[in-house]
């Protein structure tokens, strides 16, 4: 098996590897803790990469795509804004793990990543990528290439204001749907002790807790008014649910698909487009935007 090109998704707490080869498939995979700063960033993904060439026992000399959060300017390839990753000013990330691995490097948003690794999991090239994790954020797939928009805020709904009488949200505004529909906001809504809430919400709402299911509802509500704005805007063949909350897998996607159906009961216009039927969940093990930096190459 040839490895054409490697993936890393650089997160927070971890970094995720994988060795792809050229029929898309992942032949390797590996994770290490993520080290905090711009040095800590680049010493990991170097070590998740030899970790890789150990793995298969070849030495790798292809080419490195890398998922991150926060600001990335991928013609660049600088990365600012990764709070979590202890980057805050422009940090040219691209050259420095170019200089480090000696290989060509494209550096990538963490959410377009999945969304091209969601591309070539589902086989459907006019894609939307939701994801549901601290925030609320599209990526945009069409035609199997990345719309980021001119200033990159293309699928930003996550600050679509929906309620003028709702919670501020961090952006400056009012009731955006991210303060109902985010991995944060189901944690203020939900708040546990210990473990997942979104996974203690689903599971309180499934023994029927009349609480825990308005709460789900409600958020379920958020996600469904996103990916209807999404639809009617860019009318995509799928719209795949992602980011941490997705970790809940079918459950998550039979009850935003339950509340889509809701919100067009009376809307023959809207029900005619089948915006439930368009709704998919990968499994959680899939590491989509490791898979998805694997197939970035050189500017999609
Ligand atoms: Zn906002």
């Amino acid at each position: 098996m040839t490895v054409t090109s490697i993936g890393l998704d650089i997160g927070g707490t971890k970094t995720l590897g994988v060795a792809v080869d050229g029929a898309g498939r992942i032949v390797a995979e590996v994770r290490r803790p993520t080290a905090p700063g711009p040095a800590g960033v680049v010493a990991t993904a170097a070590d998740v990469v030899a970790d890789l060439r150990a793995a298969t026992g070849d030495p790798l000399a292809v080419p490195v795509g890398v998922g991150i959060p926060g600001l990335v300017d991928a013609e660049h390839g600088v990365v600012r804004h990764a709070v979590n990753l202890g980057i805050g000013e422009s940090v040219p990330l691209r050259d420095l793990l170019a200089a480090e691995l000696g290989t060509t490097v494209t550096v990538e948003n963490d959410a377009n990543a999945a969304t091209l690794g969601a591309v070539a999991r589902t086989g459907h090239d006019d894609l939307v990528y939701l994801s549901i994790g601290t925030g609320l954020a599209a990526g945009l797939a069409f035609e199997g290439r990345l719309r980021r928009g001119v200033h990159g805020a293309a699928g930003e709904v996550g600050h679509l204001p929906v309620d003028p009488q709702g919670v501020p949200c961090s952006c400056g505004q009012t009731g955006c749907i991210e303060t109902v529909a985010s991995g944060s906001a189901l944690a203020a809504a939900w708040p546990v002790a210990q473990g997942h809430p979104a996974e203690a919400l689903f599971q309180a709402a499934a023994t029927g807790d009349p609480k825990a299911i308005a709460v789900r509802d409600r958020f379920a509500a958020g996600v469904a008014a996103a990916v209807r704005v999404l639809c009617l805007t860019v009318d995509p063949g799928v719209v795949v649910l992602g980011g941490g909350v997705a970790q809940l897998g079918e459950p998550l996607r039979v009850t935003v698909a339950a509340a889509l159906l809701d919100q067009a009961a009376g809307a023959p216009f809207l029900a005619a487009l089948d915006l439930a039927g368009r709704l998919r969940v990968l499994p959680p093990e899939v590491p989509v935007a490791a898979l998805g930096a694997a197939l970035l190459g050189p500017r999609r």
